[in-house]
Formats: structure tokens, C-alpha cells, sequence
């Protein structure tokens, strides 16, 4: 009986991850973490990539050391052969809510077998947090983009009001004002691309963004994925708007590190939704120290048959050797890429290895990787500060132009290549950051990496950040009557 009322006063936390690589990978972070502190954890996984996952990964094994943690999968409502691109990405997002919606309101409510304290849900998933409120459940809204864009958004109603934003002229280059801690520091071309729109308050992306941000101060907490002392003047001016927020990153050495001290070694972490192909490392093992760069765009980016000529010639041309990752869905406006890419493999050989996805954390651990040319995800980021490794940015979407310009002008550990793809300006890059400018970055990031180790051991912030978020969930007590939670 005492064991059944122990059982029951556990909080019980449901996952809610946008279905994409980057956002599932530091979900289930974050899920591990959580069941590390012995919560149960539901995790929802949309079918499509749950099947992904198993196929790719060991997560069945790794999470059935955990009793309290499950699975549940919902549809995203697309045909199995959607591609579910970048390109696609409002299909995604508009198809999943109206499968989700009814989902979330039935899990919320009183009759489910493991009524559920708390949903942690991603930031573009607004409507979760009006469900919540409306069952009385709290939401946790875990914004998985880089911080420092989330302030942009959170600034973005004051540059209206302020008449900033649309913007006049096509100047660029021109400074932007209204966001603070960024004065000086961002240009028209490092905001969001819809930023740059004229009808931005037409684009799909740019009306979830402003759904998203009204809805963070109606959330019960804020989780973010990054340490104090890499963006501490963002997080000090989001905490200004919304001071219930916790810097819990980086969320994957954040997790090796509690793993690491368990007496067990952990298992292999990787969440990859392709499969890792493991001849990068054996290829990498026989290069020279620092003498590789690492290329790869992320899981979503598309890119058109020039651009990647162009990369291709200047990487060429730049005599530095390189391993790529080209996924089979990389090429803009779908297609087959078979023959182009045979061409590209056979072109390169001696100097360039390319692959169709790699265990990216492992190849930026590797000692023969010294750069990394990057589309600036926020997970690819974080991984190339935690191993030290200097950037060249090539941003697209959203928060990739903001931390790109981050890496460049404000901690300094990499190059902008933003807006620009020519083979000539990329041979330069590749071998400035590979030769001229290798010490003084290289300094530079080692030091932010030992700063992100410092931050998740015991007594670090986001040791600190992670226990209060913890402690903030045990808080939380369901009471069974109504169905509301007590805070
Ligand atoms: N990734 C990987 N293998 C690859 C390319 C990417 O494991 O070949 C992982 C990478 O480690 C990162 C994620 O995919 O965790 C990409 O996330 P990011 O936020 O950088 O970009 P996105 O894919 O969301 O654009």
C-alpha cells in the first residue's frame, strides 16, 4: 500500500518533441535526464520516426534500464512517402496539430491510467500550452532553437511597434536596434529570414513564431538548451520577460557527465534518425591531427546542385582534406542525386570522404578533425564548441543567421560565410580557418568548452539548473478530484 501511495507521488512528465532530428535528439536528453532523477517519463514519438529510431539506434536498450519511461507514438497525419523536408516544414507542423490536439486532451484528462503532473512540450507546439491550461496541467515549454534567437523573437513585437521592422531600403548591412544586449551586433541580414520579408506577417514560419512567443508567458517554465557562460546577457534579458528559465545545457554533455558517474558505462547515446555510417571514423583514424574539416548542413537543410559545386570546388581547390555528409534528401526540389553524387565521391578521392550521415559527435571528438564548416544548427553548435573545433558558418533558416553571426562577432571561434556561396571565398575560408586563423580561434573555443564541462558538473549552473527544474517538477502535485495541479 505504502509502496502503490509512492508510486503515485511520483510526478509523471509527458514529452513532447517537435519530430525532427535536432529537437528529438535533445528531448531524449532530456527525457534520460529526468528518468536518471527518477521520474516516469512518457515520450511522444510521431510513427514515422519512432520506426526511424529503432531501426538506427539502440534506444529501446537504452531506455529499458529505466522502468518509468515509455514510448507513445502518435500519426503526423503525412503519407509514409512525404518527404518531410525543410521544404516542407508548415506541412509538418499544421498536419501533426491536428492529430496532437485531440491526443494532448485526452492524455490531460482525469481518466488516463498515469495521469500526467507536467508536459514538457517544444515551443512551437503553442496549443499545448492552452491544453494544459485549460485541463489545469502545467506546460513546460522547451525552446530548442538557439537562445539568443528566441530574445530576437521575443524583441521582434517592439521592432513593430518601434516602426523598425518592416524594414526600409534594402541595406542589409544596416545595424539593427530595439534588441538589447545586441546593439552593435546584429545586421538586417543576421535575423531570421522572415524578418526580411515584406509580407513576413503572411509567412507561415513567421506566425508560428509569434504564437509561440505570446504563448511563453502563459507556460509554467522555460527550459533552454545552453550555459550561462556562453549567452548569459540573452538569458539575463529572457529571464527580464520570463524569470522562470533554465539553462540546463548543453543538454548531451549534460547527460554524459550524470551518466559517467553512474558505476555502469553508459551506452553508445546516438538518436540518429539515418544510419550512422562508422567508415568516417576509420577513415578520420588514418588523417593527421587537425588536419581534416568536417562538413555537414544538419538533417533538414536543402541545397541545390550549384552550391554544392561550388563547396565542392573550393574545398577542392583549398587542398585541405575533408569528410562530408550528404544525406540522401539533401538536393533542393527533391530528386534522385545517385549519378551527381558519384561523380562528386570518385572527383574527390584522396582528399575528400563523403558520406550520407555520420556519428557527428564522435567525428568532432575525433583528434584529425580541426574545423568545422556548419549550417549553424544550434545542436551542431553546441558540438563543435564542447570538442573545441572552429567554425565556418553557412546559415539558412531561422536561428542558424543569428548564431552564425554569434560565432563570428561575439565569441569569436569561427567565420561568416552567410549569404555567400562561391568556391573562391570558400578555398579562402577553409584555409584561413585551417591555417591563419586556427591558434587564435582555437584558443578561443577551448575555452568556451572548458566553461560548458564546468557548467554541468557538480556545483556548475547548469548542474544547478538541471536540480531546480527537477525539484520545480516534484513540486508539482496532481491532485486526483479534479484533475488540476497544485504549484
Ligand atoms: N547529425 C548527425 N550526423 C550527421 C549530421 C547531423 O548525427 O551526419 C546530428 C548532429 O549531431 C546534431 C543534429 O544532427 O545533433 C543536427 O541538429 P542541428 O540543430 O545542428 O541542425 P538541424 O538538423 O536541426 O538543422
Amino acid at each position: 500500500m505504502e509502496h502503490q501511495q509512492e508510486e503515485t507521488s511520483i510526478p509523471h512528465v509527458l514529452i513532447f518533441p517537435l519530430p525532427l532530428q535536432s529537437t528529438s535528439n535533445s528531448m531524449l536528453q532530456l527525457a534520460e535526464l529526468l528518468c536518471l532523477a527518477d521520474l516516469k517519463v512518457t515520450f511522444i514519438n510521431t510513427n514515422h520516426n519512432q520506426q526511424r529510431l529503432l531501426r538506427h539506434t539502440n534506444v529501446q536498450s537504452r531506455f529499458e534500464q529505466y522502468p518509468s519511461f515509455q514510448f507513445l507514438t502518435i500519426s503526423d497525419g503525412l503519407s509514409e512517402d512525404h518527404p518531410r523536408s525543410a521544404e516542407q516544414f508548415g506541412d509538418i507542423i499544421s498536419s501533426l496539430q491536428t492529430m496532437a490536439e485531440p491526443f494532448l486532451k485526452e492524455m490531460l484528462s482525469d481518466v488516463v491510467e498515469k495521469p500526467v503532473t507536467c508536459v514538457i512540450a517544444d515551443g512551437l507546439f503553442y496549443y499545448a500550452v492552452d491544453i494544459g491550461n485549460e485541463k489545469g496541467v502545467p506546460v513546460i515549454t522547451f525552446d530548442t532553437i538557439s537562445p539568443s534567437c528566441l530574445w530576437v523573437y521575443l524583441c521582434l513585437p517592439k521592432l513593430i511597434e518601434a516602426g523598425v521592422l518592416p524594414f526600409k531600403g534594402n541595406d542589409l548591412d544596416a545595424l539593427v536596434t530595439h534588441i538589447p544586449a545586441m546593439e552593435g551586433l546584429l545586421r538586417r541580414r543576421d535575423l531570421p529570414h522572415f524578418c526580411l520579408l515584406d509580407d513576413y506577417k503572411t509567412d507561415l514560419n513567421s506566425q508560428a513564431v509569434f504564437k509561440e512567443i505570446e504563448r511563453i508567458p502563459k507556460a509554467h517554465g522555460l527550459i533552454l538548451n545552453t550555459f550561462e557562460d556562453l549567452e548569459g546577457p540573452f538569458l539575463s534579458c529572457i529571464r527580464s520577460y520570463f524569470p522562470k528559465t533554465y539553462a540546463i545545457g548543453p543538454l548531451h554533455l549534460n547527460l554524459k557527465t550524470k551518466l559517467a558517474v553512474k558505476a555502469t558505462p553508459p551506452l553508445s547515446s546516438s538518436n540518429s534518425l539515418w544510419e550512422e555510417d562508422h567508415t568516417s571514423i576509420k577513415w578520420l583514424d588514418v588523417q593527421s591531427k587537425g588536419s581534416v574539416i568536417y562538413v555537414s548542413f544538419g538533417s533538414l537543410a536543402v541545397v541545390s546542385r550549384n552550391e554544392i559545386l561550388e563547396f565542392w570546388h573550393g574545398l577542392l581547390n583549398s587542398k585541405v582534406k575533408f569528410l562530408w555528409v550528404m544525406r540522401p534528401n539533401i538536393l533542393k526540389g527533391g530528386g534522385s542525386h545517385d549519378e551527381f553524387m558519384k561523380e562528386l565521391v570518385e572527383g574527390c578521392k584522396g582528399i575528400g570522404y563523403i558520406v550520407s550521415w555520420a556519428p557527428q559527435k564522435m567525428v568532432l571528438a575525433h583528434q584529425s578533425i580541426g574545423g568545422f564548416l556548419t549550417h549553424s544548427g544550434w545542436n551542431s553548435t553546441l558540438e563543435s564548441i564542447i570538442e573545441g573545433k572552429p567554425m565556418i558558418c553557412w546559415p539558412q533558416y531561422v536561428d542558424q543567421r543569428v548564431t552564425s553571426r554569434l560565432v563570428n562577432e561575439f565569441w569569436k571561434v569561427g567565420l561568416d560565410m552567410k549569404d555567400i556561396c562561391d568556391r573562391y571565398v570558400v578555398e579562402k575560408m577553409v584555409k584561413d580557418l585551417m591555417g591563419t586563423k586556427k591558434d587564435e580561434y582555437k584558443k578561443t573555443i577551448e575555452k568556451l568548452s572548458e566553461l560548458a564541462i564546468i557548467s554541468v558538473q557538480e556545483g556548475g549552473l547548469s548542474y544547478n539548473n538541471l536540480n531546480c527544474l527537477i525539484d520545480d517538477i516534484k513540486g508539482l502535485t496532481r491532485s486526483t478530484e479534479n484533475g488540476s495541479v497544485k504549484m
